[in-house]
């Protein structure tokens, strides 16, 4: 019972990152949260390849984009760099502007 309870409780205090990251990531992220517990937090520094600047996870492989000129990541989390790319390049050509999840810079 004490077992149980306190894995809920654990649950719950980070139940507000769930809707917000199935959003930011799609259903690949949160199938990758689901199966891995991995929240990509340890990211590898930033590697260029195929004409692209991209992040590895150190957890579980997972990859993102990065924007070197922004130095930040960007877009959903792929285990396959082909798809990254093909999504960057469906994200830009929709729009110019950044992907949605837009912080005001503080
Ligand atoms: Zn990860």
């Amino acid at each position: 019972m004490a077992d149980g309870t306190e894995k809920r409780e654990k649950s719950k205090k980070s139940g507000w990152l769930w809707p917000v990251g199935v959003m930011a990531t799609g259903l690949a992220g949160a199938v990758v949260v689901a199966l891995r517990g991995c929240w990509h937090r340890r990211m590898s520094w930033p590697v260029r390849g195929q004409g692209c600047a991209y992040q590895v996870c150190l957890g579980c492989g997972a990859k993102r984009l990065f924007d070197e000129d922004r130095f930040r990541a960007y877009g959903p989390y792929r285990y396959d760099l082909n798809e990254l790319i093909a999504w960057s390049r469906v994200a830009r050509m929709g729009k110019p502007a950044p992907p949605k999840v837009e912080r005001p810079a503080s």
